[in-house]
């Protein structure tokens, strides 16, 4: 079956990303996106090797690592006192394995510049989806539109649009995102403060059950993110009146205001959320609008990514005619496995081991246990490749259709 067009909802990094691969491949995608923009709040900054691989493949690695950051000093985890509790060896981990930072905003805009060279690839900004329809040939959905509602039709239809996503809500019904909220806060800001000048590196985690956080430097001119935990329920005037103290208890030096300079501050509520399914026919769903994780670990877009890479092999197999469309019944199934084999149990690990005793932690945490090989380098190097489990290669399940 030889693919007319795909719709995709949403142009978020994952929307974004899926476009490229499927025009770089030949096929005519249209995005939809609801808001006048991209989004450039502080969200994703890091990305291991799987969201990489997808960057590679659109041809954008190289150009992330002259814009970005690529980690050459290992993260540490720290008392809230500063007091070194374990630290990564990376001297054994190639580059392609370690963790490369750049802004999520930074990161959209390099994907746009590229969607924009692409005759394949329309996107349409103010185009809000409110319904979902679908026969035995196409999907459409109903969008809001700046001329009025307006009926878009495809091949196929992926919801890339996030964590509230208005194509789950359609096929699933609007409290149907199985999973649970943590009752912790957290507050995501972009700052520029020295902490290598303290001794800190390029980054650390703090241990601590009250001022639990990460610092850690997300571009070469020295712009950090530091996320830290806070109270649930407070506004975001209240967030912000409680950050400098936030700052002096958790930032080596113990800064006042006038040391730092904070570009953007957003507090998030986090959760653990996957969708029963991320097909019901001709829909599919995809990164956030699928499944969602805490962000300490950097598997969220990670993940996200990586299920619009799997969509991509698929979707190109069935333009080709080398598999039928039950592999997208796979996809479903392969990209739900690896979410609740790895990126939940993995991401949650991540956050529970920052909200603890320090003390306690050291003797009872297997994690800090396994510390003490922390200055091994073929170790840490062995560990590091870990996150790639969270990839899979569909071009070898293709199924040649009858
Ligand atoms: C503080 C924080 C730090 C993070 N750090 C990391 C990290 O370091 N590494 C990492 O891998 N992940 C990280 N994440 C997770 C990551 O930011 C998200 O997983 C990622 O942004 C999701 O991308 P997406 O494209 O799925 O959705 P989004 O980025 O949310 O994009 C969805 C798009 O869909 C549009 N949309 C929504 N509804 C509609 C509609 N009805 N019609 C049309 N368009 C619509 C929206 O306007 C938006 O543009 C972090 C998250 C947070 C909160």
């Amino acid at each position: 079956m030889v693919l007319s067009k795909i719709i995709i909802v949403g142009g978020g990094p994952s929307g974004l990303v899926l476009a490229l691969l499927l025009a770089n491949a030949g096929i005519s995608v249209q995005i939809l996106e609801g808001s006048d923009k991209l989004d450039d709040s502080p969200r994703a900054s890091f990305y291991p090797w799987p969201a990489l691989y997808e960057l590679q493949r659109v041809g954008l690695l190289e150009e992330i690592r002259r814009r970005g950051y690529v980690a050459s000093d290992g993260i540490s985890w720290r008392k809230v006192d500063g007091t070194l509790l374990a630290k990564f060896n990376i001297d054994a981990v190639p580059q392609d394995y370690r963790l490369h930072a750049l802004p999520l905003g930074r990161l959209c805009a390099l994907l746009k510049e590229h969607i924009d060279e692409s005759p394949n690839v329309e996107i349409k900004f103010l185009h809000k989806v409110i319904r979902i329809d679908q026969s035995e040939d196409s999907a459409r959905v109903l969008v809001e539109t700046p001329d009025g509602e307006q009926v878009f039709e495809a091949d196929y239809i992926v919801g890339c649009d996030g964590a509230n996503s208005q194509i789950r809500r359609c096929l699933f019904g609007d409290s149907e995102f199985p999973g649970r909220t943590w009752d912790v806060q957290i507050v995501a800001t972009n700052v520029y403060y020295d902490i290598a000048s303290h001794g800190w590196g390029q980054g650390a985690f703090i241990v601590d059950p009250t001022h639990w956080s990460m610092a850690a430097q997300i571009q070469p001119d020295g712009l950090l993110r530091i996320s830290y935990g806070e109270k649930v329920g407070l506004s975001r005037e209240e967030y912000i009146a409680r950050q400098p103290a936030k700052f002096r208890t958790i930032l080596p030096g113990h800064p006042s205001p006038e040391q730092y300079k904070i570009v953007s501050l957003s507090p998030y509520k986090i959760h653990q959320r996957c969708a029963k399914s991320f097909r019901v026919g001709r829909f599919l769903l995809a990164a956030d609008a699928a499944h969602l994780c805490n962000p300490f670990g950097g598997l969220g877009l990670t993940g996200g990514l990586v299920d619009v890479g799997n969509l991509f092999d698929c979707l190109q197999g069935i333009h080709k005619g080398l598999t039928d469309d039950s592999i997208l019944d796979r996809y479903s199934e392969v990209r739900r496995e690896k979410y609740f084999s790895i990126i939940d149990p993995v991401s949650s690990d991540n956050l529970r081991r920052l909200i603890q005793d320090p003390e306690i932690a050291m003797k009872e945490d297997p994690f800090f246990t396994m510390a003490k090989d922390f200055d091994d380098p073929e170790f840490c190097a062995r560990l590091a490749t870990g996150v790639n489990d969270i990839m899979h290669d569909f071009t070898k399940e293709y199924v040649k259709p009858q």
